[in-house]
């Protein structure tokens, strides 16, 4: 496996393993590495010839006052899981690099970038957007892997693919959870035992909402507003965003139907966690 932290050497390796003839499957990722990565991973090594990993913790999708600074790493454990992965290369390119002085180019999504995370966190797509697409200009890869962890931004990935042309297919994974519900997160590691306890209330309100839409209620203000009342009753925890959408649109349904998507954001104490799911979908096996 190859460590590469220069982005003409990832450049250099790409086209040349693609003059002979091999096909790339990527992982973009932030790193601290856990299972929901690794189930990216294990299912890109099967998707094509060669994986590439990237661990970059982009500067340019963290808003003032968020969390870059302190946002958790461990290179040596992620390049074990990498390893054991079947991980062809590992691409970790400093920042100075991937934006250089003068740096001045963006991609931007509209509509779907303006709700949701979008509209609590001004400018957090913008990046993303902008470096997924230097990186599939680096790597150039044929297919891409994300997970529907973080739903909204694999739904503008998508849009910018289609818009944009770019010769990338994108393949969205589930969510990996914790035993007990709670969806894997490198931040999760930001939680003192009390918050650890807390964030249940996430992976609960899905339960909650998929066996009311179970039951026959489907009047989304009304789901919504048993929901905040459940996650009101955790006190170390703050709604951001409580919202079912349309999968396609983002856009908020007065209904749920199949195409409806519980999403949340809530702050416990200063950690941010998000979590989603289809509210007709089977109800999840948490404890309620
Ligand atoms: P991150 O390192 O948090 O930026 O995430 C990198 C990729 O891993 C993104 O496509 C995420 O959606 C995905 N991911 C993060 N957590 C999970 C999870 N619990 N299950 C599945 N995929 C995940």
């Amino acid at each position: 496996m190859l460590i590469l932290d220069s982005v003409a050497a990832m450049q250099q390796w790409s086209q040349a393993r693609r003059q002979a003839g091999q096909d790339i499957a990527f992982v973009p990722t932030m790193g601290f590495l856990h299972q929901g990565h690794v189930s990216l991973l294990d299912a890109a090594r099967k998707a094509a010839d060669l994986l590439v990993l990237s661990i970059f913790v982009n500067p340019t999708q963290f808003g003032a006052g968020e969390d870059f600074d302190t946002y958790p790493q461990d290179l040596a454990k992620d390049t074990h899981l990498a390893k054991k992965a079947g991980v062809d290369v590992v691409f970790v390119p400093p920042a100075a690099q991937m934006y250089p002085q003068g740096y001045n180019s963006w991609v931007e999504v509209a509509g779907i970038t303006e709700v949701l995370c979008g509209a609590s966190r001004p400018g957090h797509f913008r990046g993303v957007t902008t470096v997924v697409n230097k990186l599939f200009n680096i790597i150039a890869p044929r297919v891409a892997f994300f997970g529907n962890k973080d739903f909204q931004q694999l739904a503008v990935i998508r849009r910018m693919v289609k818009d944009l042309n770019l010769p990338v297919d994108i393949v969205g994974l589930p969510i990996v959870r914790e035993a007990d519900g709670l969806a894997m997160s490198s931040r999760n590691s930001y939680l003192a035992q009390e918050e650890r306890q807390q964030a249940l209330c996430l992976s609960q309100a899905i339960a909650q909402a998929q066996q009311l839409a179970k039951n026959g209620e489907l009047r989304v203000t009304e789901i919504l507003h048993r929901l905040r009342m459940s996650i009101e009753s955790h006190l170390l925890v703050k709604i951001d965003y409580l919202k079912i959408c349309h999968q396609d649109s983002l856009q908020e349904q007065m209904l749920v139907d199949e195409n409806s998507v519980l999403l949340l954001a809530v702050f416990i104490g200063r950690t941010r966690l998000i979590d989603n799911a289809f509210v007709m979908e089977p109800v999840a096996k948490i404890p309620l």
